[in-house]
């Protein structure tokens, strides 16, 4: 099915204003996506009819937030095709249930010199958590190479497994370089040693329909907020054989069972992982985000964005000295360059000028930055609300620049 894009854009208000009196063109939704009516609506509603603390509220107000609350993990469930929805743990983000997962999972099952792999694309929120651990216990992290296209090499991912790997973590796919890693093949590989895998889905979950059952894989962790959800809310979905055997990660709230000085218990799943008053009202938003995307459709979504990827690609590739970082067949909507003697924070704050926003910098992983040997890249990276003419208006725009060096 095509997508009725002026129809679209119409529901993200944001995409109508201007910058420096240009007309908006927003390139960085790698970073965050703009939110549909829908969403901000659905909060606003949350906050005007229906607040009150969830959980354990004898009163109707406290007992409609907590319905639509759990509303909300019924649907995210059904978007990953989770089988339970007390396996969907709610967080803040994609940091935080890596965190989490890296604290308890390690706590549970890691001794000094027990080894996790990761891939050189990975994203610092899939590198320090696990680098605390070496820190706190002795855990060794491993880490399997890329080739010059930003091509995961799994024959040599698949030499890093020893008796010792307790879990292999990787992107699904790299914030920067667009590659979708074959995470299939990883799993099964994974599996076929007896170790678990975890899934960065933070740049995947937006672009490709992910099923965590024919996956099979036992993490996988995004946030909501690059999904067309609010800002605030990660999730962890966690298959239940782990979750029920690793301990909490943080105490209070509704994570307890029951609380003496002499011995506390905890809760059942999912609550045993969310302490404190959770932020229902953004759950409450993320719920509407995840049947927003649903009803236009993540194939319709991934082939209209490999359009825009695809356009914008050869486009760029006409510039002179331009190189895209990133160039494997099998990627999502992020292009990640260079031009020869422009620094690429230069190429983002005049790109800025013209009301095109991109983002600039090591975005948050900087081996693989020392694996180019850059500092840093500019990146522009699509929504479906995106649309040729915008790609045409960015091209111009980095065309007119590296005519002024
Ligand atoms: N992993 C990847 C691949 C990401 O792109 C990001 C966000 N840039 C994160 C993790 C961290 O996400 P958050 O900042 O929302 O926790």
């Amino acid at each position: 099915m095509s997508l009725n894009i002026n129809e679209i854009r119409k529901d993200f208000p944001i995409l109508s204003t201007s910058i420096y009196n240009k007309p908006l063109v927003y390139f960085d939704n790698g970073a965050t996506t703009q939110k549909p009516r829908c969403v901000v609506e659905a909060i606003e509603n949350a906050y005007y009819q229906v607040n009150a603390n969830v959980h354990r509220g004898v009163h109707t107000l406290s007992q409609r937030a907590t319905d639509l609350m759990e509303e909300s993990r019924e649907t995210i469930k059904d978007f990953i095709n989770a089988p339970h929805s007390r396996e969907v743990i709610f967080t803040k983000g994609t940091t935080e249930s890596m965190n989490l997962v890296a604290h308890s999972f390690c706590q549970q099952y890691c001794n000094e010199g027990d080894e996790i792999i990761v891939t050189a694309m990975e994203h610092h929120a899939n590198i320090v958590p696990w680098q605390l651990q070496e820190q706190i216990r002795g855990v060794k992290l491993r880490v399997a190479p890329i080739n010059d296209k930003g091509e995961l090499l799994i024959d040599e991912l698949e030499k890093l497994i020893t008796p010792k790997t307790k879990l292999i973590s990787v992107a699904h796919v790299s914030n920067v370089l667009g590659t979708i890693n074959p995470i299939e093949k990883i799993i099964e590989i994974a599996h076929s040693h007896d170790i678990p895998v975890l899934i960065d889905a933070a740049q995947s979950v937006q672009h490709l329909p992910i099923d965590v059952q024919k996956l099979d894989c036992d993490f996988l962790v995004f946030s909501m907020h690059k999904v067309y959800g609010p800002t605030g809310i990660g999730i962890l979905y966690g298959k239940e054989k782990y979750l029920n055997e690793m301990p909490p990660y943080q105490g209070g709230g509704e994570m307890i069972g029951h609380v003496s000085f002499a011995k506390t218990t905890f809760n059942e799943l999912p609550f045993k992982f969310e302490a404190g008053t959770p932020n229902y009202i953004d759950i409450i938003g993320s719920g509407e985000a995840l049947k927003y995307i649903k009803k236009i459709g993540l194939d319709s979504i991934k082939s209209y964005e490999d359009e825009l990827l695809r356009y914008c690609t050869d486009e760029l590739l006409k510039i002179d000295n331009l190189h895209i970082y990133g160039t494997v067949e099998n990627k999502c909507s992020v292009i990640s360059f260079l031009v020869k003697g422009i620094h690429h924070y230069d190429m983002g704050m005049m790109l800025d000028k013209m009301g095109i926003a991109v983002r600039t910098g090591h975005h948050c992983a900087q081996p693989l930055m020392d694996r180019f040997e850059i500092e840093g890249t500019v990146r522009a990276s699509f929504a479906f609300y995106n649309t040729i003419e915008e790609v045409d208006i960015f091209i111009s725009g980095v065309k007119r620049i590296v005519s002024m060096f």
